[in-house]
């Protein structure tokens, strides 16, 4: 019974508070703000600290872990990578961190992008994030295709041809060492037949 009084009264409290809104905007003064040259204040620089905008991606931060692209609810967010090989002296990140997969494709289709916030939440490195931009409408949809990769064609080839190589050499040194087994049972089971035989 308590509450049922109590919900009437916080119901009644809330509906004079709008009233008394709209009563004072009655007689305030009206501005009209001539969007876009002049912008309300909340958009020169500041907005609203968790405000859902444009995502934008760090790549020196980024380690191609390819999470967010995973959790993204509507796939718009387009990784692909190349394993770095073993020795590779430019396997390393401005901080000196070690490089593991080399980010040669990271496109977020902002056609698509319902800023739903899931990418960055599980992002290990916080490498994706909202930033404040939010006018970036275009007449071309494929314009809202965003690429942050900063990797060159001729790096993306250098790095594919690394991998390339060092599978090469680890399926020679696999046939390799399958062909000497196989030579090894071979000797043993003739050595074998030779004695049965005496
Ligand atoms: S942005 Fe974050 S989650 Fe996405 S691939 Fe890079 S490190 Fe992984
Ligand atoms: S905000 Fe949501 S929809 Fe947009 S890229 Fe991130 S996960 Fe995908």
């Amino acid at each position: 019974m308590g509450n049922y009084f109590s919900n009437i009264s916080a119901g009644i409290g809330t509906a004079l508070v709008g009233m008394r809104i709209t009563f004072e905007h009655l007689f305030s003064k009206k501005v009209t703000r001539q969007y876009p040259d002049t912008f309300h204040p909340i958009r020169d620089g500041h907005m609203p600290k968790f405000a859902r905008n444009r995502l934008y991606v760090d790549m020196e931060l980024c380690i191609g872990c390819m999470i967010c692209q995973r959790n993204c609810p509507v796939n718009c967010i387009d990784i692909k990578t190349i394993k770095a090989v073993k020795g590779d002296p430019e396997a390393f990140k401005k901080s000196g961190d070690k490089v593991t997969l080399w980010v040669e494709k990271f496109d977020i289709d902002f056609a698509k992008c319902m800023f739903c916030n899931l990418c960055t939440e599980e992002c290990p490195t916080d490498a994706i994030y909202m930033t404040q931009e939010f006018e970036y409408t275009k007449y071309n949809r494929n314009e809202l295709i965003y690429s942050f990769s900063v990797m060159t064609d001729d790096q993306i080839a250098a790095k594919t041809k690394l991998l390339e190589d060092e599978k090469a050499e680890k399926a020679a040194v696999a046939a390799k060492a399958a062909a000497e087994k196989a030579a090894a049972e071979k000797a043993a089971a003739e050595t074998e037949s030779g004695e049965a035989k005496s």
